[in-house]
């Protein structure tokens, strides 16, 4: 791996931060994670100025700058050789004595970390995947794309133990999104998502997936829906960066459609992987 701590390269070993910062102690940062395809960037942009609005949303200011970070990435990413990699991206509000109110001095801890991509196997997009469902514990600030995953990885370590490839969040009853992930259903041949408001995460991938699904000509309806509507649906996929579009065929053990990936969720497949062959931005 290549990694940049605070903008400078560092060997991986030699890569630490102190035991009081802020995001080890309070998992006051945030982090982005972007796709690179053949040596280049998936909608980087989009994900810098999510990190941006993050920060706002937490009273944190980027204070190295939005454009070093870009160029450290590029930076990174040729260094490592990878042609099709994983960026990691962590920003904490930095270190200073453990209290709750925010420093008033404190600069921001940035970290770019570099690794070869490890792509779901084929299987996966090619047969779908189970999901299990669990109730959304986490906060209601959802948007904010903090460190603070632990809700998250609770989730995730249940699906696993189940043998599912991802835990699907309800809020008493109604469909958030995946522990890591967007989700999107098919119903009588129009797709359904949870808006995006508080309450999840706006997934880069989702907004690629919305824009694939109005080229398409699909029908999209950003609206809650409850569990029974997943049960029911006709088609279901989630959506991620490292995820990227990946169909699921059971939900909670009960068979989604035909069991199948479905027809729509195999052409917006097709759409995205043309993306990827094409995005450089
Ligand atoms: N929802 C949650 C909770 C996530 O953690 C993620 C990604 O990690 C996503 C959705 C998908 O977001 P993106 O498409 O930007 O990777």
């Amino acid at each position: 791996a290549v990694v940049y701590l605070n903008g400078e390269r560092v060997d991986y070993a030699d890569a630490r931060v102190s035991v009081e910062d802020r995001g080890f102690q309070f998992g006051d940062g945030l982090y982005e994670v972007v796709r690179v395809y053949g040596g280049r960037f998936f909608y980087l942009n989009r994900h810098l100025k999510r990190l941006q609005k993050g920060a706002e949303e937490i009273y944190m200011e980027l204070d190295f700058g939005l454009d070093r970070l870009r160029d450290v990435c590029k930076k990174a990413v040729v260094e490592s050789g990878f042609k099709d990699a994983s960026v990691y991206i962590q920003v904490t509000r930095g270190v200073a004595p453990r209290q709750h109110a925010f420093p008033e001095k404190s600069s921001c801890t940035w970290v770019v970390i570099v690794r070869q991509a490890k792509p779901q196997p084929d299987e996966f997009y090619e047969n779908g995947v189970k999901v299990i469902t669990v109730p959304d514990e986490r906060w209601t600030r959802c948007n904010i794309k903090t460190v603070q995953l632990i809700a998250n990885c609770i989730a995730k370590e249940k699906a696993k133990r189940a043998g599912a490839y991802e835990a699907v969040f309800h809020r008493g009853g109604i469909v958030t999104e995946g522990s890591s992930s967007n989700l999107f259903i098919v119903k009588d041949r129009k797709l359904f998502t949870h808006p995006a408001n508080n309450l999840i995460l706006h997934g880069i991938t989702r907004s690629v997936v919305l824009e694939i699904a109005e080229k398409l000509g699909f029908d999209v309806v950003e609206e809650a829906f409850s569990l029974d509507r997943l049960f029911d649906a006709d088609e279901a996929f989630v959506t991620g960066t490292m995820t990227e579009v990946m169909p699921i065929v059971k939900v909670d053990g009960k068979m989604i459609g035909d069991g199948v990936p479905g027809e729509m969720t195999r052409d917006i497949m097709r759409e995205f992987r043309k993306l990827t062959e094409t995005v450089d931005e």
